[in-house]
């Protein structure tokens, strides 16, 4: 027996109605606010994502699916979707087009991670970009995009966690600071921060470690580190938050696990999934696309993590998704097969969902079936039916059944059903 890989699930109806309907809302939603999709690749150069991700971070140092080709090259299945939009806005030279654009995207991203509840080896992310716009507005704008998105779906708990990140120069301040701090306490720390210590001290605040956490609360917040141009960046944002009404915090802690991040990082967090999982994140970035080799255009995006998302999906869009009802259509005997199909492709075209038995059961059997399967309507066609041309409708909720005309079974489906 083959077994799917470790850290990657089958989707199975009627669960994959929850995706695609999440992923209606996330088109709908990203839409209104002006985004177009993106599509790119799901394998880039390896080395893309080593010089964006960043090479001292988790995701580079040991979570990447990277493989040769049979010419030899160095290719990785995408942990992330930004590095990719930005390779692709490079190269495509989309600076041409007028700025600024919001990019969307749907599709899968693949790391190599310990087994653990809510993490998969292949995910799946939905990510917004604000490409083109250097202003708080931007970073507000992005945010008021990702929480409608979130109401659309029903929630009403999530809280938007915030942090300054400071510009690239405070960064290399703030890496000493920290080191100065943490150094001390070297051998203390779990072997990850060791070599934090010496890479990325940076990353020694998102320890997930209890004892490393104690020790790095003593370290100075970035804020209190970072110019006065970034302050005032991450201050206006939040200023807007506040006013759209929009849920947010700071979290001096809260460091990302990608290098290219500055000035605004975030994530969106809910009290359904434990401390120290965050539904989605982002923030902004700058220097990517330049560092990248192409032109000096400011970004800002985030990205969610479509599996846990679906797992702390509210009730009530949950069930409003998953109770589509169809109907039974069960002919009865050779000569009502084919009327049947017909019906079948009327109603449907109709507006009706029709699910034709095909198999030939029998009246009781087709009832037996109605009732397991939850059908809220069975239509039977047979000889009698067939010779007055008319249909018998019955409602299994009360038992009741009319006889109709087949023209007015989508009519008597929108009215008694949806
Ligand atoms: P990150 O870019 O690492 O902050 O990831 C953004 C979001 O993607 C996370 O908040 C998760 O919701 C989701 N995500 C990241 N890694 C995984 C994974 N291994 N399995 C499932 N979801 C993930």
């Amino acid at each position: 027996m083959i077994q799917r890989p470790r850290g990657t699930r089958d989707i199975l109806p009627p669960d994959t109605r929850l995706w695609n309907r999440v992923e209606a809302v996330a088109r709908e939603v990203f839409s209104a606010w002006g985004a177009e999709e993106i599509r790119t690749p799901v394998f880039e150069h390896t080395e893309l994502f080593v010089r964006s991700v960043g090479e001292t971070t988790d995701i580079v140092h040991k979570e990447m699916y990277t493989f040769l080709d049979r010419k030899e090259r160095s290719l990785t299945l995408r942990p992330e979707g930004t590095a990719g939009v930005a390779r692709a806005w490079i190269e495509n030279r989309m600076q041409d087009r007028s700025l600024p654009l919001r990019l969307y995207y749907i599709g899968p991203m693949f790391r190599y991670e310990r087994m653990q509840r809510g993490r998969y080896r292949q995910f799946a992310q939905i990510g917004l970009e604000i490409i083109g716009a250097e202003t708080p507005l931007a970073d507000a704008e992005l945010l008021a995009a990702l929480h409608e998105f979130l109401v659309r779906l029903g929630f009403d708990d999530v809280e938007i966690h915030l942090n300054n990140l400071g510009d690239p120069d405070d960064r290399q301040r703030y890496q000493e600071a920290i080191r100065q701090v943490m150094e001390v306490h070297r051998a203390e720390l779990c072997g990850d921060c060791q070599r934090r210590l010496d890479e990325n001290p940076l990353r020694l605040l998102d320890c997930k470690v209890p004892r490393c956490q104690e020790l790095s609360a003593g370290a100075p917040a970035m804020d209190a580190v970072a110019s006065p141009a970034s302050r005032e960046h991450v201050a206006g944002v939040e200023a807007l938050l506040a006013r759209l009404g929009v849920p947010y915090r700071r979290n001096p802690r809260l460091v990302r696990g990608l290098d290219y991040y500055l000035r605004t990082a975030f994530e969106v967090v809910s009290p359904k999934l434990g401390a120290g999982t965050a539904l989605g994140g982002g923030g902004r970035y700058d220097r990517l696309i330049a560092d990248l080799g192409g032109p000096a255009v400011p970004g800002v995006g985030f990205a969610i993590g479509e599996d846990r998302l679906i797992d702390v999906l509210p009730e009530a869009f949950r069930l409003e998704t998953l109770a589509r009802p169809r109907l039974y259509l069960v002919p009865l005997g050779d000569a009502a097969q084919a009327w049947a199909l017909e019906l079948a492709r009327d109603w449907v075209r109709g507006g009706v969902p029709v699910e034709l038995e095909v198999t030939g059961r029998s009246a009781r059997a087709a009832f037996k079936r109605a009732d397991r399967d939850h059908f809220p309507v069975v239509v039977i066609v047979g000889d009698d039916e067939l010779a007055q041309g008319t249909v018998t409708v019955k409602r299994l909720a009360d038992g009741s059944q009319t006889r109709l005309t087949p023209d007015r079974v989508p009519g008597w489906w929108l009215e008694h059903v949806r």
